[in-house]
């Protein structure tokens, strides 16, 4: 057969193995060196009790004739879409047909280009997660993209596009600066959507780590947005169902694209064909897990993880700081966000913080060129060891 050949034009990825390899041979060479991972991108913190329990029982009631359930329903079970509803899109009038239960946000951030035109122009912030590029470039969209510089002066968050672009992908908060955006500023996205008939592409992914007043757990909450935003949820990082796999896409009935005619088209209706014709379903037992996140107990337990993680984010960045680092993120995120001192190049300094400090983090550069001179920490490790870096890079005297 003959390839797809949009995918010879990806740009590899050496990010995460290029840290594997540097951080293998620097503990074989080392070997009494404790190494601490702050460059970890998954969560640490077990599955809850309440969680645990809800999918025991789930467990049982399929080994049994009346409890048995086989395909469910392509889109969630009910009985999850209106948990999502009610907890998740309490007063912003989402339906629970408009909530799409899936394996992933990365699986649904990637195959929305399923129902996407071929000639669309795409902005996509730098740095970004790559799963936004990638999925575009191998659906060969590469010469499509515009990229929309986060750059320190404007806090991270990127300018409208100077052009006229149908797709607008942005994370908030984002992966990997770490930063909110606020309603007022979401606002000027969702108003140059409308203006220009664009969709925004939302990834949430983070929403449970907000914090702050000023910075909007859904889209939605911005008006307007319901014409014009997807949104995609995950329990991965709320929930810690890396290993589970939940997420969810909201897809209201009010956003619409356009055919070749200008004719208008729903987007649930072309989302719905596409989960119904390429998908099975989440198993039944994970989502009566994702139903129990939101359970009574289960968002107490839940809380107290986001917490747990949240205090090592506020540990790691006024540490630094109180270093004289310049930081950033942190506050509604697991993610800190520093720059390098000196104008060090990234991988510099991730050299630098790993043979002083014996601590590991993600160089800025590898999510996009505007990462360059910045270094991602992130909060998923344990307080001891995110208190043991802080003391470490003191001492280390790298300013
Ligand atoms: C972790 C993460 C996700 C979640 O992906 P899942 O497939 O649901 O585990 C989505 N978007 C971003 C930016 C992430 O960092």
């Amino acid at each position: 057969m003959n390839i797809n050949e949009n995918f010879l034009k990806l740009e590899d990825s050496y990010l995460f193995s290029t840290i594997a390899k540097k951080v293998t041979k620097y503990q074989n060479e080392n070997p009494d060196k404790k190494i601490i991972r702050l460059g970890i991108g998954d969560v640490t913190k077990p599955i809850v009790p309440a969680v645990i329990n809800a999918m025991n029982k789930a467990i049982n009631e399929m080994g049994t004739a009346e409890g048995f359930r086989g395909y469910g329903p392509e889109q969630g079970y009910v009985f999850l879409r209106n948990k999502i509803v009610e907890n998740d899109y309490q007063n912003l009038g989402i339906e629970a047909d408009e909530i799409f239960v899936s394996d992933g946000a990365k699986c649904d951030c990637g195959n929305i280009v399923d129902i996407m035109g071929n000639d669309n122009k795409i902005a996509i912030t730098n740095p970004v997660y790559p799963v936004y590029v990638d999925t575009n470039v191998m659906a060969g969209r590469k010469e499509n993209i515009i990229y929309l510089d986060a750059l320190e002066e404007n806090n991270f968050i990127p300018q409208l596009p100077d052009q006229k672009v149908d797709i607008i992908y942005l994370c908030f908060p984002n992966n990997p600066t770490g930063v909110g955006i606020t309603r007022k500023e979401l606002k000027r996205f969702v108003d140059y959507a409308k203006e220009n008939k664009a969709i925004i592409f939302y990834d949430a992914a983070y929403e449970a780590f907000i914090t702050e007043e000023d910075i909007p757990h859904s889209i939605y909450e911005i008006e307007g947005a319901k014409d014009v935003a997807i949104e995609f949820k995950s329990f991965s990082k709320s929930a810690g169902f890396t290993g589970l796999r939940c997420a969810y896409v909201v897809v209201p009935k009010s956003v619409f694209g356009y055919d070749k005619q200008g004719e208008k088209v729903s987007l649930n209706k072309l989302w719905n064909r596409r989960t119904t014709t390429k998908f099975n379903g989440v198993s039944y037992v994970i989502q009566r897990a994702a139903e129990a996140t939101y359970s009574e107990e289960g968002k107490i337990q839940l809380k107290n993880n986001i917490d747990y993680y949240l205090e090592n984010a506020s540990i790691i960045k006024d540490g630094l700081k109180n270093i004289g680092f310049t930081v950033y993120g942190g506050v509604n995120s697991p993610y800190i966000w520093l720059k390098t001192p000196n104008n060090m190049k990234s991988w510099d300094f991730f050299d630098l913080l790993l043979e002083k400090a014996d601590v590991v983090g993600t160089p800025g550069v590898g999510f996009g060129s505007c990462g360059e001179f910045f270094f991602r920490l992130t909060a998923f490790g344990t307080k001891e060891n995110s208190l043991e870096a802080i003391d470490r890079i003191e001492k280390a005297n790298i300013l």
